[in-house]
Protein backbone atom coordinates (compact mmCIF):
# COMPACT_ATOMS: atom_id res chain seq x y z
CA UNK A 1 0.00 0.00 0.00
CA UNK A 2 1.08 3.30 -0.62
CA UNK A 3 2.26 5.72 1.65
CA UNK A 4 -0.24 8.86 1.79
CA UNK A 5 0.32 12.14 2.58
CA UNK A 6 -1.65 14.86 4.27
CA UNK A 7 -1.52 18.48 4.11
CA UNK A 8 -3.48 20.44 6.44
CA UNK A 9 -4.19 24.25 5.75
CA UNK A 10 -5.17 26.62 8.76
CA UNK A 11 -6.22 30.31 8.80
CA UNK A 12 -4.35 32.51 11.19
CA UNK A 13 -5.15 36.42 11.52
CA UNK A 14 -8.42 36.52 9.80
CA UNK A 15 -10.85 35.07 7.54
CA UNK A 16 -11.57 36.17 4.13
CA UNK A 17 -7.82 36.09 2.58
CA UNK A 18 -8.11 33.50 0.17
CA UNK A 19 -7.11 29.80 1.92
CA UNK A 20 -9.63 28.17 -0.95
CA UNK A 21 -7.53 29.53 -3.18
CA UNK A 22 -4.61 28.81 -1.48
CA UNK A 23 -5.98 25.60 -0.80
CA UNK A 24 -6.70 24.70 -4.44
CA UNK A 25 -3.45 26.15 -5.69
CA UNK A 26 -1.57 23.87 -3.36
CA UNK A 27 -3.20 20.89 -4.78
CA UNK A 28 -2.48 21.89 -8.41
CA UNK A 29 0.72 22.66 -7.82
CA UNK A 30 1.40 18.63 -6.88
CA UNK A 31 -1.49 17.63 -9.06
CA UNK A 32 1.35 19.61 -11.53
CA UNK A 33 4.42 17.25 -10.20
CA UNK A 34 2.24 14.16 -10.94
CA UNK A 35 1.44 13.16 -7.97
CA UNK A 36 -2.02 11.56 -7.09
CA UNK A 37 -3.71 14.74 -5.53
CA UNK A 38 -7.15 15.32 -3.66
CA UNK A 39 -8.95 18.07 -1.60
CA UNK A 40 -11.49 18.05 1.09
CA UNK A 41 -12.93 20.83 3.31
CA UNK A 42 -14.23 21.20 6.62
CA UNK A 43 -16.69 23.40 7.57
CA UNK A 44 -17.00 24.13 11.43
CA UNK A 45 -20.48 24.84 11.37
CA UNK A 46 -23.23 22.55 12.95
CA UNK A 47 -25.10 22.25 9.83
CA UNK A 48 -24.95 19.07 7.77
CA UNK A 49 -24.53 20.12 4.51
CA UNK A 50 -24.43 24.17 3.09
CA UNK A 51 -28.39 22.75 1.50
CA UNK A 52 -29.99 24.91 4.14
CA UNK A 53 -28.22 28.13 4.41
CA UNK A 54 -29.13 31.28 2.63
CA UNK A 55 -27.30 32.04 -0.20
CA UNK A 56 -26.79 35.81 1.25
CA UNK A 57 -25.18 34.01 4.48
CA UNK A 58 -23.11 31.80 3.30
CA UNK A 59 -22.39 32.34 -0.40
CA UNK A 60 -22.93 29.52 -2.89
CA UNK A 61 -23.84 26.30 -2.65
CA UNK A 62 -21.62 23.98 -4.40
CA UNK A 63 -23.59 21.01 -5.68
CA UNK A 64 -21.40 17.90 -6.64
CA UNK A 65 -22.14 15.20 -8.99
CA UNK A 66 -23.27 12.57 -6.09
CA UNK A 67 -25.63 15.48 -4.88
CA UNK A 68 -24.00 16.36 -1.90
CA UNK A 69 -24.78 20.73 -1.21
CA UNK A 70 -21.24 22.04 -0.53
CA UNK A 71 -19.16 24.71 -0.06
CA UNK A 72 -18.06 26.91 -2.87
CA UNK A 73 -14.46 26.23 -2.11
CA UNK A 74 -15.29 22.77 -3.30
CA UNK A 75 -15.95 24.48 -6.35
CA UNK A 76 -12.34 26.09 -6.55
CA UNK A 77 -11.28 22.58 -5.98
CA UNK A 78 -12.72 21.28 -9.00
CA UNK A 79 -12.07 23.76 -11.30
CA UNK A 80 -8.00 23.66 -10.36
CA UNK A 81 -7.56 19.91 -10.10
CA UNK A 82 -9.68 19.70 -13.06
CA UNK A 83 -11.67 16.72 -11.58
CA UNK A 84 -14.45 15.19 -9.59
CA UNK A 85 -15.50 14.79 -5.95
CA UNK A 86 -17.32 13.74 -3.88
CA UNK A 87 -19.20 13.78 -0.47
CA UNK A 88 -16.48 12.13 0.93
CA UNK A 89 -14.68 15.25 0.12
CA UNK A 90 -16.83 17.58 2.46
CA UNK A 91 -17.59 17.68 6.00
CA UNK A 92 -19.32 19.45 8.56
CA UNK A 93 -19.13 19.62 12.44
CA UNK A 94 -23.05 18.10 11.90
CA UNK A 95 -22.17 15.76 9.65
CA UNK A 96 -18.69 14.43 12.31
CA UNK A 97 -21.07 14.22 15.12
CA UNK A 98 -24.44 12.65 13.68
CA UNK A 99 -22.31 9.96 12.73
CA UNK A 100 -20.51 9.57 15.72
CA UNK A 101 -24.08 9.75 17.61
CA UNK A 102 -25.26 7.04 14.85
CA UNK A 103 -22.06 4.48 15.63
CA UNK A 104 -22.85 5.16 19.64
CA UNK A 105 -26.54 4.42 19.37
CA UNK A 106 -25.36 1.36 17.16
CA UNK A 107 -23.32 0.13 19.89
CA UNK A 108 -20.64 0.14 17.23
CA UNK A 109 -18.15 1.98 20.24
CA UNK A 110 -18.77 -1.42 21.93
CA UNK A 111 -19.85 0.04 25.47
CA UNK A 112 -17.28 2.62 25.82
CA UNK A 113 -17.60 5.99 27.21
CA UNK A 114 -17.77 7.88 23.64
CA UNK A 115 -15.79 11.29 24.53
CA UNK A 116 -15.24 14.34 22.35
CA UNK A 117 -11.45 13.72 22.61
CA UNK A 118 -10.51 11.69 21.46
CA UNK A 119 -13.63 9.97 19.54
CA UNK A 120 -14.94 13.18 17.89
CA UNK A 121 -10.93 13.63 16.13
CA UNK A 122 -10.64 9.81 15.28
CA UNK A 123 -13.81 10.34 13.32
CA UNK A 124 -12.55 12.97 11.52
CA UNK A 125 -8.93 11.40 11.07
CA UNK A 126 -11.29 8.41 9.34
CA UNK A 127 -12.92 10.48 7.00
CA UNK A 128 -9.71 12.20 6.07
CA UNK A 129 -8.50 9.00 5.36
CA UNK A 130 -11.27 7.30 3.12
CA UNK A 131 -11.46 10.59 1.07
CA UNK A 132 -7.47 9.58 0.24
CA UNK A 133 -8.61 5.90 -0.44
CA UNK A 134 -11.19 6.83 -2.22
CA UNK A 135 -9.08 9.11 -4.81
CA UNK A 136 -5.87 6.47 -4.47
CA UNK A 137 -4.47 10.02 -3.35
CA UNK A 138 -0.77 10.73 -3.12
CA UNK A 139 -1.31 13.94 -1.53
CA UNK A 140 -4.94 14.97 0.19
CA UNK A 141 -5.15 18.71 1.41
CA UNK A 142 -7.66 19.57 3.85
CA UNK A 143 -8.84 22.56 4.06
CA UNK A 144 -9.90 23.66 7.98
CA UNK A 145 -12.60 26.27 7.54
CA UNK A 146 -12.49 29.53 10.05
CA UNK A 147 -9.39 30.89 12.09
CA UNK A 148 -6.76 29.63 14.20
CA UNK A 149 -7.98 30.29 17.87
CA UNK A 150 -11.63 29.69 17.37
CA UNK A 151 -13.85 27.23 19.81
CA UNK A 152 -15.76 26.50 16.67
CA UNK A 153 -12.68 24.30 14.79
CA UNK A 154 -10.53 23.59 17.91
CA UNK A 155 -11.49 19.81 17.17
CA UNK A 156 -10.48 19.93 13.52
CA UNK A 157 -6.85 21.28 14.95
CA UNK A 158 -7.09 18.59 16.76
CA UNK A 159 -7.49 15.92 14.90
CA UNK A 160 -4.01 17.49 12.69
CA UNK A 161 -2.39 17.30 15.53
CA UNK A 162 -3.20 13.53 16.14
CA UNK A 163 -2.29 12.59 12.94
CA UNK A 164 0.96 14.23 12.64
CA UNK A 165 1.84 12.96 15.61
CA UNK A 166 0.85 9.97 14.66
CA UNK A 167 3.24 10.09 11.48
CA UNK A 168 5.27 12.96 11.46
CA UNK A 169 6.79 12.51 8.14
CA UNK A 170 3.03 11.92 6.08
CA UNK A 171 1.94 15.34 7.43
CA UNK A 172 2.34 19.04 6.88
CA UNK A 173 0.53 22.04 7.86
CA UNK A 174 0.32 25.24 6.15
CA UNK A 175 -0.96 28.21 8.29
CA UNK A 176 -2.57 31.15 5.78
CA UNK A 177 -2.13 34.03 7.46
CA UNK A 178 -2.69 37.88 6.40
CA UNK A 179 0.30 40.67 6.99
CA UNK A 180 -1.51 44.01 7.18
CA UNK A 181 -0.19 47.52 5.95
CA UNK A 182 -1.98 50.32 7.90
CA UNK A 183 -2.32 52.66 5.79
CA UNK A 184 -0.55 55.52 8.16
CA UNK A 185 1.91 53.66 9.22
CA UNK A 186 2.62 52.34 5.74
CA UNK A 187 4.74 49.11 6.71
CA UNK A 188 3.82 45.73 6.68
CA UNK A 189 3.19 44.27 9.73
CA UNK A 190 4.20 40.79 11.03
CA UNK A 191 2.93 40.57 14.61
CA UNK A 192 -0.59 39.09 13.97
CA UNK A 193 1.34 36.87 12.22
CA UNK A 194 3.83 35.71 15.29
CA UNK A 195 0.42 35.81 17.63
CA UNK A 196 -1.51 33.27 15.07
CA UNK A 197 1.49 31.21 15.15
CA UNK A 198 1.41 31.04 19.11
CA UNK A 199 -2.20 30.17 19.17
CA UNK A 200 -1.48 26.95 16.64
CA UNK A 201 1.63 26.36 18.94
CA UNK A 202 -0.94 26.49 21.80
CA UNK A 203 -2.80 23.88 20.45
CA UNK A 204 0.34 21.79 20.07
CA UNK A 205 0.96 22.41 16.08
CA UNK A 206 3.69 23.80 14.91
CA UNK A 207 3.07 25.42 11.11
CA UNK A 208 5.78 23.87 8.63
CA UNK A 209 5.04 26.82 6.12
CA UNK A 210 3.24 29.99 6.25
CA UNK A 211 1.63 31.60 3.44
CA UNK A 212 1.70 35.32 3.77
CA UNK A 213 -1.43 37.26 2.27
CA UNK A 214 -0.34 40.88 1.75
CA UNK A 215 -1.58 43.73 -0.57
CA UNK A 216 2.52 43.11 -1.96
CA UNK A 217 4.84 40.36 -2.10
CA UNK A 218 6.45 40.09 1.14
CA UNK A 219 10.43 41.33 1.45
CA UNK A 220 13.15 39.37 3.27
CA UNK A 221 13.71 41.16 5.66
CA UNK A 222 9.79 40.31 7.25
CA UNK A 223 10.46 36.79 5.92
CA UNK A 224 13.69 36.64 8.20
CA UNK A 225 11.41 38.10 10.78
CA UNK A 226 8.35 35.47 10.78
CA UNK A 227 10.71 32.35 10.60
CA UNK A 228 12.73 33.77 13.76
CA UNK A 229 9.30 34.31 15.81
CA UNK A 230 7.19 31.13 14.18
CA UNK A 231 10.27 28.41 14.23
CA UNK A 232 10.96 27.61 10.60
CA UNK A 233 13.15 28.63 8.25
CA UNK A 234 13.37 31.88 6.04
CA UNK A 235 12.44 29.93 2.83
CA UNK A 236 9.31 28.41 3.88
CA UNK A 237 7.36 31.19 4.03
CA UNK A 238 5.80 31.91 0.78
CA UNK A 239 4.86 35.56 -0.60
CA UNK A 240 1.30 35.42 -1.58
CA UNK A 241 0.56 39.13 -2.75
CA UNK A 242 -2.75 40.09 -3.96
CA UNK A 243 -3.47 39.18 -7.99
CA UNK A 244 -5.35 40.20 -10.67
CA UNK A 245 -6.57 36.71 -11.42
CA UNK A 246 -6.42 33.87 -8.42
CA UNK A 247 -5.35 31.88 -11.66
CA UNK A 248 -1.90 33.64 -11.18
CA UNK A 249 -1.56 31.99 -7.53
CA UNK A 250 -0.25 28.82 -8.50
CA UNK A 251 2.26 30.07 -10.74
CA UNK A 252 3.57 32.57 -7.79
CA UNK A 253 3.54 29.66 -5.16
CA UNK A 254 5.86 28.24 -7.55
CA UNK A 255 8.25 31.46 -8.26
CA UNK A 256 8.94 30.71 -3.98
CA UNK A 257 9.46 26.92 -4.76
CA UNK A 258 6.17 25.73 -2.67
CA UNK A 259 6.30 22.32 -4.26
CA UNK A 260 9.41 21.87 -4.19
CA UNK A 261 9.53 22.84 0.03
CA UNK A 262 6.23 20.85 0.52
CA UNK A 263 7.97 18.03 -1.09
CA UNK A 264 10.46 18.14 1.47
CA UNK A 265 8.27 18.16 4.53
CA UNK A 266 6.71 15.10 3.08
CA UNK A 267 9.65 13.47 2.11
CA UNK A 268 8.62 13.31 -1.35
CA UNK A 269 11.59 12.52 -4.02
CA UNK A 270 10.51 16.10 -5.67
CA UNK A 271 13.56 15.80 -7.92
CA UNK A 272 11.88 12.90 -9.74
CA UNK A 273 8.81 15.06 -10.38
CA UNK A 274 8.84 17.35 -13.35
CA UNK A 275 6.32 20.58 -12.84
CA UNK A 276 4.39 20.91 -15.85
CA UNK A 277 1.95 23.70 -15.72
CA UNK A 278 2.16 24.87 -18.91
CA UNK A 279 -1.44 24.24 -19.91
CA UNK A 280 -2.10 26.20 -16.80
CA UNK A 281 0.09 28.80 -17.97
CA UNK A 282 -1.60 29.07 -21.37
CA UNK A 283 -4.58 29.44 -19.79
CA UNK A 284 -3.65 32.44 -17.66
CA UNK A 285 -1.75 34.24 -20.66
CA UNK A 286 -5.14 34.58 -22.21
CA UNK A 287 -6.83 36.22 -19.04
CA UNK A 288 -3.81 38.52 -19.23
CA UNK A 289 -4.55 39.53 -22.76
CA UNK A 290 -7.95 39.81 -24.25
CA UNK A 291 -8.64 41.13 -27.49
CA UNK A 292 -11.35 43.06 -26.41
CA UNK A 293 -14.38 42.81 -23.77
CA UNK A 294 -18.16 41.06 -23.57
CA UNK A 295 -20.13 42.90 -21.61
CA UNK A 296 -22.96 41.02 -19.66
CA UNK A 297 -25.80 41.25 -17.05
CA UNK A 298 -26.34 39.06 -14.65
CA UNK A 299 -30.52 39.50 -13.36
CA UNK A 300 -31.00 38.11 -10.09
CA UNK A 301 -32.41 38.56 -6.17
CA UNK A 302 -29.74 37.55 -3.71
CA UNK A 303 -28.14 40.95 -3.49
CA UNK A 304 -29.25 42.89 -0.31
CA UNK A 305 -28.20 41.27 2.78
CA UNK A 306 -25.80 39.20 4.65
CA UNK A 307 -22.14 39.63 4.49
CA UNK A 308 -21.24 37.98 1.37
CA UNK A 309 -20.59 39.57 -1.58
CA UNK A 310 -22.62 39.12 -4.56
CA UNK A 311 -19.24 37.29 -6.26
CA UNK A 312 -19.27 34.79 -3.78
CA UNK A 313 -23.34 34.03 -4.11
CA UNK A 314 -22.59 33.84 -7.97
CA UNK A 315 -19.03 32.61 -8.11
CA UNK A 316 -19.40 29.22 -10.07
CA UNK A 317 -21.45 30.94 -12.73
CA UNK A 318 -18.87 34.28 -12.42
CA UNK A 319 -15.92 31.87 -13.17
CA UNK A 320 -17.77 29.76 -16.16
CA UNK A 321 -18.52 33.06 -18.10
CA UNK A 322 -14.81 34.22 -17.54
CA UNK A 323 -13.45 30.40 -18.66
CA UNK A 324 -15.21 30.90 -22.12
CA UNK A 325 -15.16 34.32 -22.87
CA UNK A 326 -11.13 34.24 -21.87
CA UNK A 327 -11.04 31.38 -24.18
CA UNK A 328 -12.37 33.27 -26.66
CA UNK A 329 -10.33 36.13 -26.30
CA UNK A 330 -12.65 38.25 -24.40
CA UNK A 331 -12.33 39.63 -20.95
CA UNK A 332 -16.06 39.44 -19.33
CA UNK A 333 -17.50 42.75 -17.53
CA UNK A 334 -20.51 41.64 -15.59
CA UNK A 335 -23.29 43.89 -14.12
CA UNK A 336 -25.29 42.54 -11.62
CA UNK A 337 -28.54 44.03 -11.97
CA UNK A 338 -31.10 43.61 -8.78
CA UNK A 339 -34.29 42.02 -10.76
CA UNK A 340 -37.06 43.71 -8.05
CA UNK A 341 -35.64 47.47 -9.64
CA UNK A 342 -36.90 46.24 -12.70
CA UNK A 343 -40.33 45.68 -10.95
CA UNK A 344 -40.54 49.44 -9.52
CA UNK A 345 -38.66 50.82 -12.38
CA UNK A 346 -35.55 52.11 -10.74
CA UNK A 347 -33.88 50.57 -14.14
CA UNK A 348 -35.38 50.60 -17.25
CA UNK A 349 -35.96 47.57 -19.68
CA UNK A 350 -33.79 49.70 -22.47
CA UNK A 351 -31.19 49.55 -19.94
CA UNK A 352 -30.20 45.93 -21.22
CA UNK A 353 -29.46 47.28 -25.05
CA UNK A 354 -26.18 48.28 -23.32
CA UNK A 355 -25.53 44.70 -22.86
CA UNK A 356 -24.40 41.82 -25.03
CA UNK A 357 -26.16 39.52 -23.16
CA UNK A 358 -28.26 38.84 -20.51
CA UNK A 359 -28.36 35.79 -17.47
CA UNK A 360 -30.66 35.24 -15.50
CA UNK A 361 -29.30 32.74 -12.46
CA UNK A 362 -31.03 30.17 -10.28
CA UNK A 363 -33.17 31.24 -7.71
CA UNK A 364 -35.70 30.47 -5.24
CA UNK A 365 -39.13 31.94 -3.98
CA UNK A 366 -41.28 34.85 -5.28
CA UNK A 367 -39.25 37.83 -4.58
CA UNK A 368 -37.62 39.72 -7.83
CA UNK A 369 -39.80 37.21 -10.22
CA UNK A 370 -41.75 39.14 -12.61
CA UNK A 371 -39.42 41.81 -12.64
CA UNK A 372 -37.14 38.61 -14.22
CA UNK A 373 -39.91 37.62 -16.33
CA UNK A 374 -40.13 41.34 -17.53
CA UNK A 375 -36.06 41.32 -18.80
CA UNK A 376 -36.35 37.67 -20.01
CA UNK A 377 -39.32 38.82 -22.43
CA UNK A 378 -37.15 42.31 -23.20
CA UNK A 379 -33.99 40.19 -24.51
CA UNK A 380 -36.21 37.78 -26.44
CA UNK A 381 -38.17 40.55 -28.32
CA UNK A 382 -35.46 42.82 -28.77
CA UNK A 383 -32.96 39.31 -30.08
CA UNK A 384 -30.24 39.87 -27.16
CA UNK A 385 -28.16 36.64 -25.94
CA UNK A 386 -30.20 35.24 -23.18
CA UNK A 387 -28.89 32.23 -21.00
CA UNK A 388 -31.20 31.00 -17.68
CA UNK A 389 -30.08 28.60 -15.64
CA UNK A 390 -32.56 26.70 -13.54
CA UNK A 391 -34.97 28.89 -12.25
CA UNK A 392 -33.80 31.33 -15.22
CA UNK A 393 -35.02 28.17 -17.61
CA UNK A 394 -38.22 27.84 -15.78
CA UNK A 395 -38.93 32.07 -15.89
CA UNK A 396 -38.27 31.58 -19.72
CA UNK A 397 -40.84 29.01 -19.89
CA UNK A 398 -43.47 30.91 -17.77
CA UNK A 399 -42.57 34.14 -20.17
CA UNK A 400 -42.90 32.12 -22.95
CA UNK A 401 -46.51 31.32 -22.29
CA UNK A 402 -47.27 34.22 -20.77
CA UNK A 403 -46.46 36.54 -24.18
CA UNK A 404 -46.12 33.95 -26.80
CA UNK A 405 -49.47 31.56 -26.16
CA UNK A 406 -51.42 34.02 -24.38
CA UNK A 407 -51.64 32.23 -21.24
CA UNK A 408 -52.26 35.55 -19.22
CA UNK A 409 -51.60 33.82 -15.69
CA UNK A 410 -49.09 31.20 -16.58
CA UNK A 411 -46.54 30.43 -13.57
CA UNK A 412 -44.64 28.60 -11.62
CA UNK A 413 -46.57 26.91 -8.41
CA UNK A 414 -43.66 28.20 -6.40
CA UNK A 415 -44.94 31.36 -6.51
CA UNK A 416 -48.80 31.11 -7.55
CA UNK A 417 -50.42 27.17 -6.47
CA UNK A 418 -53.76 28.92 -7.50
CA UNK A 419 -52.57 29.82 -11.35
CA UNK A 420 -54.91 28.46 -14.48
CA UNK A 421 -51.57 27.52 -16.49
CA UNK A 422 -49.03 26.00 -13.98
CA UNK A 423 -46.64 25.16 -16.40
CA UNK A 424 -43.69 24.99 -13.88
CA UNK A 425 -45.17 22.66 -11.36
CA UNK A 426 -43.50 20.54 -8.24
CA UNK A 427 -42.27 17.27 -8.92
CA UNK A 428 -44.61 14.62 -7.08
CA UNK A 429 -41.79 13.02 -5.34
CA UNK A 430 -40.96 16.66 -4.20
CA UNK A 431 -44.71 17.36 -2.63
CA UNK A 432 -44.07 14.71 -0.27
CA UNK A 433 -40.86 15.98 0.97
CA UNK A 434 -42.54 19.18 1.50
CA UNK A 435 -45.63 18.29 3.17
CA UNK A 436 -43.42 16.21 5.67
CA UNK A 437 -40.95 19.19 6.03
CA UNK A 438 -37.79 17.31 4.85
CA UNK A 439 -36.14 20.05 3.86
CA UNK A 440 -32.37 19.06 3.88
CA UNK A 441 -30.98 17.27 1.24
CA UNK A 442 -33.96 16.23 -0.75
CA UNK A 443 -34.38 18.11 -3.70
CA UNK A 444 -33.28 16.88 -7.17
CA UNK A 445 -29.85 16.91 -6.30
CA UNK A 446 -26.30 16.19 -8.40
CA UNK A 447 -26.03 14.51 -11.81
CA UNK A 448 -28.48 12.90 -13.94
CA UNK A 449 -28.50 12.29 -17.63
CA UNK A 450 -30.03 13.49 -20.49
CA UNK A 451 -30.44 13.29 -23.87
CA UNK A 452 -30.16 16.15 -26.93
CA UNK A 453 -32.85 16.32 -30.28
CA UNK A 454 -30.22 16.56 -33.30
CA UNK A 455 -29.55 19.80 -35.07
CA UNK A 456 -30.47 21.69 -31.75
CA UNK A 457 -27.89 24.49 -30.04
CA UNK A 458 -27.90 22.84 -27.57
CA UNK A 459 -26.89 19.76 -29.05
CA UNK A 460 -24.55 21.11 -31.57
CA UNK A 461 -22.58 23.04 -28.84
CA UNK A 462 -22.19 20.28 -26.77
CA UNK A 463 -21.16 17.68 -30.22
CA UNK A 464 -22.77 14.79 -28.76
CA UNK A 465 -26.35 13.31 -28.16
CA UNK A 466 -26.14 12.23 -24.24
CA UNK A 467 -24.71 14.16 -21.83
CA UNK A 468 -24.63 14.33 -17.80
CA UNK A 469 -25.33 17.33 -15.67
CA UNK A 470 -25.78 18.76 -12.17
CA UNK A 471 -29.52 19.67 -10.83
CA UNK A 472 -30.70 21.40 -7.44
CA UNK A 473 -34.56 22.24 -8.13
CA UNK A 474 -37.86 20.96 -6.84
CA UNK A 475 -39.71 22.48 -9.53
CA UNK A 476 -40.02 21.38 -13.49
CA UNK A 477 -41.86 21.65 -16.55
CA UNK A 478 -45.37 20.72 -16.13
CA UNK A 479 -45.27 17.73 -18.98
CA UNK A 480 -49.33 18.89 -19.59
CA UNK A 481 -48.43 21.55 -21.00
CA UNK A 482 -45.18 20.51 -23.60
CA UNK A 483 -46.75 20.21 -26.53
CA UNK A 484 -48.84 22.74 -26.86
CA UNK A 485 -45.87 25.10 -26.13
CA UNK A 486 -43.69 23.66 -28.63
CA UNK A 487 -46.30 24.03 -31.27
CA UNK A 488 -45.58 27.50 -30.71
CA UNK A 489 -42.19 27.21 -31.37
CA UNK A 490 -40.01 27.02 -27.94
CA UNK A 491 -38.04 23.70 -28.44
CA UNK A 492 -37.31 21.32 -26.01
CA UNK A 493 -34.05 20.31 -26.54
CA UNK A 494 -32.82 18.60 -23.51
CA UNK A 495 -34.70 15.36 -22.29
CA UNK A 496 -34.29 13.09 -19.43
CA UNK A 497 -34.18 9.28 -20.61
CA UNK A 498 -37.52 8.37 -19.55
CA UNK A 499 -38.67 11.33 -21.92
CA UNK A 500 -40.75 12.57 -18.82
CA UNK A 501 -38.29 15.94 -17.80
CA UNK A 502 -37.39 18.89 -20.07
CA UNK A 503 -33.60 19.69 -19.24
CA UNK A 504 -33.63 22.35 -21.59
CA UNK A 505 -36.12 24.92 -23.50
CA UNK A 506 -34.38 26.82 -26.65
CA UNK A 507 -35.70 29.14 -29.73
CA UNK A 508 -34.21 28.05 -33.16
CA UNK A 509 -31.14 30.15 -34.11
CA UNK A 510 -33.45 31.34 -37.56
CA UNK A 511 -35.56 33.13 -34.63
CA UNK A 512 -33.25 34.37 -31.75
CA UNK A 513 -29.54 34.51 -32.01
CA UNK A 514 -29.47 32.97 -28.70
CA UNK A 515 -32.02 32.05 -26.19
CA UNK A 516 -31.75 28.78 -24.28
CA UNK A 517 -32.30 27.83 -20.29
CA UNK A 518 -31.11 24.90 -18.69
CA UNK A 519 -32.95 22.93 -15.60
CA UNK A 520 -29.44 21.90 -14.37
CA UNK A 521 -26.84 24.30 -13.35
CA UNK A 522 -24.27 23.79 -16.06
CA UNK A 523 -22.05 25.98 -14.00
CA UNK A 524 -20.93 23.46 -11.81
CA UNK A 525 -19.25 21.58 -14.54
CA UNK A 526 -17.21 24.81 -16.02
CA UNK A 527 -13.42 24.34 -15.77
CA UNK A 528 -10.92 26.92 -16.66
CA UNK A 529 -8.90 23.93 -18.79
CA UNK A 530 -12.37 22.98 -20.15
CA UNK A 531 -15.00 25.54 -20.94
CA UNK A 532 -18.51 24.79 -20.81
CA UNK A 533 -20.02 24.20 -23.81
CA UNK A 534 -23.11 26.25 -23.74
CA UNK A 535 -21.76 29.27 -22.17
CA UNK A 536 -19.02 29.29 -24.49
CA UNK A 537 -22.06 29.36 -26.81
CA UNK A 538 -23.76 32.19 -25.18
CA UNK A 539 -20.45 34.11 -25.17
CA UNK A 540 -19.90 33.49 -29.00
CA UNK A 541 -23.40 34.79 -29.35
CA UNK A 542 -22.78 38.01 -27.27
CA UNK A 543 -19.39 38.74 -29.02
CA UNK A 544 -21.23 38.75 -32.34
CA UNK A 545 -24.04 41.09 -31.05
CA UNK A 546 -21.59 43.24 -29.50
CA UNK A 547 -19.91 43.63 -32.77
CA UNK A 548 -23.07 44.71 -34.26
N1 LIG B 1 -36.85 27.39 -7.31
C1 LIG B 1 -36.73 26.52 -8.43
C2 LIG B 1 -36.96 25.07 -8.07
O1 LIG B 1 -36.86 24.69 -6.92
C3 LIG B 1 -35.37 26.70 -9.09
C4 LIG B 1 -34.23 26.26 -8.24
C5 LIG B 1 -32.90 26.78 -8.72
O2 LIG B 1 -32.83 27.73 -9.49
N2 LIG B 1 -31.83 26.19 -8.27
O3 LIG B 1 -37.25 24.28 -8.91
Amino acid sequence: MKRRKYIFVTGGVMSGVGKGVASSSIALILQARALKVTALKIDPYVNVDAGTMNPTEHGEVFVLDDGDETDQDMGNYERFLNTTLSRVNYMTTGRVYLEVIRKERNLEYKGKNVEVVPDIPLEVISRIEKAAENADADVTVVEIGGTVGEYQNIIFLEAARMLKSKCPDDVAIIMVSYLPMPSKIGEMKTKPTQTASRALNSVGIQADVIIARSEMAIDQKRKDKIALFCNLRPENIISAPDVDSIYDVPINFEKDRLGEILCKVLHVDHKKRVTDLSRWTEFVGKVKKPRGEVKIAVVGKYFDSGSFTLSDVYISILEALKFSAFTLGRKPSITYLNSKDFETGKIKLSELNKYSGVLVPGGFGATGIEGKIKVIQYAREHKIPYFGLCYGMQLEVVEYCRNVLGWKDAHTTEVNPKTTHPVIDIMKEQKENMANAKYGGSMRLGSYPCFLKKGTIAQKAYKKDLINERHRHRYEVNPKFIDDIEKAGLVFSGISPDRQLMEIAELPREVHPFFLGAQFHPEFLARPLDPHPLFTEFIKAAIKKGKK
